[in-house]
């Protein structure tokens, strides 16, 4: 390209002869010459065109004719780049495009391919704007991996909620057939068949659980779990979960207390998806604490901005090096075949993406041997004052 610039019939254009050319010209069109990425400078008010030879593989057939000529001339059809982000750059501003999609004449015919655009000013010696500038970086092997990974992780999504359909019917049938012979409907039943049913149900339990959780995960990752954000009043929330998790926390002899004035209090989310992960800390706290521990569900205004949902345990802990890596999927502290504690290795996952979709976060600062503290942050709701009795 440069030898072509160099023997170009200059004069016979609006921008003249190189000798004549401004210092700002020669120097930018010296530097897109040189440039091994693609690039055209649109110099003078009607845009004439000095690309390199990186950018001319883009021009196909267009090239050589449309060297050295104005845009408007050259692509009666419409140019191939933007005429808007051009004119934004003319008027001084840098801009970048991701994902443009460009018409390309590599191999004769004219096909389409994904670029980042940038396009900015190009000034003349005296710090004037006569040009705008076009760099090209091409993303379409990019672009169409990330096309395909989008595909492959929504197809996925579809697979696990048929499979999870198909796995639910027997699990449902195996958890009614059970409770049926509890109810004594097939005739009276041993302490120890009683036993057996109860590990029956726990186990069905369980399964539907490990379902659900990994196809929310799954949901989660595809993008098409729906949220539905709203104004959620606390008090109401919290003080189900409480109620949700209540036997078993009496079971394990442990107390549950409330900390914090929640009234009036709510949240921009959605309500159903707070619960579940409350829900979620709460079983964790009951599973990770041992008789006798306290846990303790706080609530806390952070200056009319966003409130902290605490939920605060006298269990064994997490060490500093596995704090991080409990909110990653399928992973479990105890990965151990022998360990205590059953899970998918997901709940904390999915409760962090879930608060980060609704706008906010999920943390955790732990200490080994005296507990853990989960805060769900979300952003501060309508206020919702109770009338006056
Ligand atoms: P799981 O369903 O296996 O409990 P989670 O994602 O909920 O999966 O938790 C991941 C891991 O984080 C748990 O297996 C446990 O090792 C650790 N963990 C979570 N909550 C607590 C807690 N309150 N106290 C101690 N360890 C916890």
């Amino acid at each position: 390209m440069a030898t072509l610039c160099s023997s170009y019939a200059w004069d016979d254009t609006s921008i003249g002869c190189p000798d004549d050319w401004p210092a700002g010209l020669r120097a930018a069109a010296a530097l897109v010459l040189a440039a091994p990425t693609p690039m055209v400078l649109l110099w003078g008010e009607d845009a004439t065109q000095i690309y390199n030879d990186s950018y001319r593989l883009l021009m196909g057939a267009k090239h050589p004719t449309v060297f050295g000529a104005p845009v408007k001339s050259s692509w009666p059809e419409g140019w191939h780049l933007d005429w808007k982000q051009y004119t934004r750059a003319w008027a001084g501003e840098s801009v970048l495009v991701e994902d443009a999609v460009v018409s390309v004449g590599r191999a004769g015919d004219s096909s389409d391919a994904t670029f980042t655009l940038g396009y900015s000013p190009a000034r003349d010696e005296y710090g004037v704007i006569q040009g705008v500038l076009v760099t090209a970086f091409e993303t379409s092997t990019l672009a169409a991996a990330q096309r395909q990974a989008r595909s492959a992780i929504r197809a996925k999504a579809d697979f696990l909620a048929v499979m999870s359909h198909e796995l639910r019917t027997p699990l449902n049938a195996i958890g009614g057939y059970a409770e049926l012979l509890q109810l004594g409907v097939r005739g009276p039943i041993t302490p120890e068949q009683r036993g057996d049913l109860e590990r029956i149900q726990a186990g069905q339990q369980q399964l539907l659980g490990v379902i659900d959780d990994v196809l929310a995960y799954t949901k989660l990752e595809a993008g098409i779990l729906h949220f539905a954000v709203e104004d959620v009043v606390l008090d109401e929330l919290l003080t189900e979960c409480c109620a949700l998790v209540a036997h078993d926390a009496r079971q394990k002899k442990l107390e549950l207390r409330r900390s914090g004035s929640v009234t009036g209090l709510a949240v921009r989310a959605d309500a159903e998806k707070v619960q579940q992960v409350i829900l979620s800390l709460l079983s964790n706290a009951i599973k990770f604490t041992d008789p006798g521990g306290v846990i303790t569900i706080s609530c806390q205004e952070e200056r009319g901005e966003r409130i902290d949902i605490g939920v605060t345990d006298t269990g064994r802990g997490i060490a500093l090096s596995d704090l991080e890596c409990v909110f990653q999927p399928f992973v479990q502290v105890d990965g151990k075949l022998t360990r205590d504690q059953d899970g998918t290795g997901l709940g904390l996952a999915i409760s962090r993406q879930m608060a980060q979709r609704m706008g906010g976060d999920l943390t955790v600062a732990s200490e080994v041997g005296s507990g853990s503290s989960f805060t769900l942050t979300l952003a501060c709701g309508r206020r919702m004052h109770r009338p006056l009795e």
